[in-house]
């Protein structure tokens, strides 16, 4: 796949360069909200370069190293950091880029409004999609550059840190303890997370070690709170779209209520507002969950290819209901197909534009766009494909999506996806036969 800056955010990451591994280590006071912060990414040249352009919003830069040595120069200005090598990199060549840097981490604003690291009444919740990455450590921010991550954050000793990756080590000196964590599977930056808080992990029946809940210490989870059917719906998922893609799921639940879910690698974090027995919160734990098939282990390369990540996600809630027997997908879809014409659609959904990239209408029409093909299709060839769409791809596009769908059912549906993805105008709503 050709690598290109995205559309959405040009201002983000550089095509030059791939990293391979980022390394942070993080210091974090709460107190004063102080980082101090050094960063070794493994970088590997794409092309010919004599410079490396790094994304960091808002901290200070008090050192760069790369291979060991003083670089030719750097620059930290407007969000970009640029390191001037003292040799160009090969093609195909590798450098260790590290970056010491300090300050008061805080959200990167944007067109969807603040995200990334964001102090909580009592702790921190890192979630960065789609910008925010930069707002805690210097990285190549472009969704189609996935890296293996070692995070170890210290902190003060009473709280709880949950990050992206499995726990491998703690250790506690002098009132502080650091928490390392690793994930060795390719990792966007925008899926990078850490939360900070006073947790109490519960693990859940049933879930064989593969999922928690990190609940407020002194908060009990409601008997029927949807984060208990976590293990089921796992099961589920597995059954229709193959193996979770990770060791495990943390679901992290902060001590204030928070507007809406997201999805991190391996973990989503929920405030206390979504914790009761009630179908908007269900369908959005199983949403964060689908996740990490669908936006965390398949990615689409530009934003523009949301859809991939949305409507597979928004498609699990229909599936799910349906298992529940809270409603059939049809009937979801059916409902769902009625509201769309309500809702202001200028754009079509393989490119919706950087504003409605998270309009509730790229989720609906993104999950009847895979409903339709469902019907076409049918059931085995469906779910056949959905699972070989998770196995074989790390980075995507539509129409990467298209030829795969061609290439396992042996017939070309453009017609299909034309009408739903590159037209504006709603077409039928579709049904499935019965299973
Ligand atoms: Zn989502």
């Amino acid at each position: 796949m050709r690598v290109v800056p995205d559309p959405y955010l040009p201002s983000h990451g550089d095509v030059r360069y791939a990293v391979e591994h980022y390394d942070l280590a993080l210091d974090y006071r709460l107190a004063t909200n102080r980082l101090d912060a050094t960063a070794t990414l493994r970088v590997r040249a794409r092309e010919s370069t004599d410079a490396l352009r790094l994304d960091l919003s808002g901290l200070h830069v008090d050192k760069v190293k790369v291979d060991g040595a003083k670089p030719r120069k750097y620059t930290h200005k407007d969000r970009v950091l640029t390191v001037k090598l003292a040799a160009p990199l090969a093609p195909d060549a590798t450098a260790t880029v590290e970056v010491t840097y300090s300050g008061k981490p805080g959200p990167v604003p944007g067109a969807h409004g603040p995200a990334g690291w964001e102090e909580l009444t009592d702790g921190v919740l890192v979630a960065s999609q789609p910008y925010g990455a930069p707002s805690f450590f210097p990285c190549n921010d472009r969704a189609d550059d996935k890296a293996s991550y070692r995070i170890a954050v210290t902190t003060d000793s009473d709280y709880t840190v949950v990050a992206t990756g499995r726990p491998t080590s703690t250790s506690a000196r002098a009132g502080r303890t650091t928490w390392v964590f690793e994930e060795p599977a390719p990792t966007a930056s925008y899926l990078v997370s850490v939360v900070v808080g006073r947790l109490t992990e519960q693990s859940l029946p049933g879930a064989g070690g593969r999922a928690a809940v990190f609940r407020p210490r002194g908060r009990t989870l409601p008997a029927e709170s949807p984060m208990l059917r976590l293990p089921a719906m796992m099961d589920a998922l597995e059954g229709w779209f193959g193996p979770y893609p990770l060791a495990t799921f943390r679901a992290v639940v902060v001590d204030e209520a928070l507007e809406i879910p997201l999805e991190a690698q391996g973990m989503a974090s929920f405030g206390t507002n979504h914790l009761a027995d009630a179908w908007d919160n269900e369908r959005l734990v199983v949403h964060e969950l689908a996740h990490q098939w669908f936006g965390n282990a398949v990615t689409g390369a530009l934003l523009r290819d949301i859809w991939l990540h949305e409507g597979f996600a928004c498609y699990a809630e229909w599936l799910w209901s349906e298992e529940r027997g809270l409603g059939t997908a049809n009937e979801r879809a059916a409902r769902h197909h009625r509201a769309l014409p309500m809702q202001k659609q200028a754009t079509p959904l393989s490119d919706p534009g950087m504003p409605a990239m998270f309009d509730d209408w790229v989720y609906k029409r993104g999950a009847l766009t895979l409903h339709a093909l469902r019907a076409a299709v049918g059931d085995d060839a469906f779910f056949t494909l959905c699972r070989s769409w998770v196995a074989d791809h790390r980075v995507a596009s539509t129409g990467g999506f298209v030829d795969h769908v061609a290439r396992v059912t042996g017939t070309d549906r453009t017609p299909l996806f034309a009408a739903w993805l590159h037209e504006v105008a709603l077409p039928a709503c579709p049904v499935v036969g019965p299973r």
